[in-house]
């Protein structure tokens, strides 16, 4: 399977997905596998609220990239349906005229309740792609709530995609929801809003420049906004020429190297702390022993907090590796 998925077979990479996604000790095996053939693919994340054209713009990139010879993997994760694959495949990708060829792969994934597992099955699956040789890897998601930011934080290139009105997400770029992104294209730029949105957005990343030293100004990646009509093809060009221009900014300030880095130990962490609450749980499901500590929570006679150390000195003194 693994020199399947590392010869670029779609059929393996297609059946290797689902492992991650229904997190099969088969699929961890595979990646832990392929792993130290992981890391050339150029990973760009796409995050926006449903409706501004997210993945006509992938479509639209996937397009351009293909037609510069490069091969392409494009997942699409939506943290907030119970749907599987089928559901959202025709529905949601409107990348219908790729799906014949066989440089580009396609791939939903949807929420399946598991603990902590949408975004470590989605950064399970672009390594996957990236094992299988696919040089550009788009992994959108919608809407941009933590969930969506935590799977897309894995990409070397962020990308807001927003439309003329949808102030929603300027009002989450300026509360620091999200961290400021490293492209922001405002799609569907044939309204006419849109200057007006520009103006506000450029308001939004000056005030993030405010608690900056001037050096620190000048050496930082000036955020593009790039206005596109994804439909139609307009502004794509100049989209892909700041794509290439990121890249090749975090290349030589050794940022992707450091980004990577922090990604990677974010991930650690984050499939750590996943595996250690499932194991709590499951020691604590017939313990009476936790029941009467959180019945005295419950009578207020005892606080959460103090339970909490309570639980976890117990757990430390017999030996349980949790801490
Ligand atoms: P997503 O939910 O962000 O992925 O958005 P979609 O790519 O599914 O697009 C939502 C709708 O907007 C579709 O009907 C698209 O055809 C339409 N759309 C996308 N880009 C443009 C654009 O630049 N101009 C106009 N007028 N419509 C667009």
């Amino acid at each position: 399977m693994a020199q399947r998925l590392l010869d670029g077979d779609r059929r393996a990479l297609a059946r290797a997905i689902t492992w991650v996604e229904d997190d099969r000790p088969e699929g961890w095996d595979l990646v832990r596998e392929v792993y130290p053939h992981t890391g050339k693919a150029e990973v760009i994340g796409f995050t926006g609220p449903p409706g501004v054209g997210k993945s006509t713009l992938i479509g639209a990139l996937t397009k351009a990239r293909r037609q510069a010879g490069r091969t392409v993997g494009v997942l699409s994760v939506d943290p907030s349906s119970p749907f599987t694959q089928g559901a959202l495949l025709g529905d949601r990708i409107r990348l219908t005229e790729h799906f014949l060829d066989q440089g580009v792969f396609i791939r939903s994934m949807a929420n399946r309740g598991a603990l902590g597992g949408l975004s470590e099955a989605a950064l399970q699956a672009a390594l996957l792609l990236d094992a299988a040789g696919r040089q550009d890897v788009f992994v959108e998601t919608v809407g941009v709530g933590q969930a969506e930011i935590d799977i897309i934080d894995h990409a070397d290139t962020i990308v807001l995609v927003l439309m003329p009105g949808s102030g929603d997400s300027i009002q989450a770029l300026k509360a620091g929801v999200m961290e400021i992104p490293d492209v922001i294209v405002i799609n569907k730029a044939d309204h006419p809003l849109t200057d007006t949105m520009v103006r506000e957005i450029r308001g939004v990343l000056s005030l993030a420049n405010l608690d900056r030293s001037p050096e620190e100004v000048r050496a930082r990646w000036r955020v593009p906004i790039i206005k596109t009509e994804a439909t139609s093809g307009r502004g794509v060009d100049e989209l892909v020429t700041s794509l290439r221009e990121h890249r090749a900014h975090i290349e030589a300030a050794g940022q992707l190297q450091e980004r990577r880095g922090r990604n990677l130990r974010n991930e650690v962490l984050a499939i750590a702390t996943a595996r250690m609450r499932r194991r709590l749980e499951e020691e604590l499901r017939d313990d009476a022993e936790f029941q009467r500590l959180l019945d005295e929570v419950v009578e207020r006679r005892l606080d959460p907090a103090s339970a909490a150390t309570e639980l976890l000195e117990r757990a430390e003194r017999s030996g349980a590796p949790v801490e």
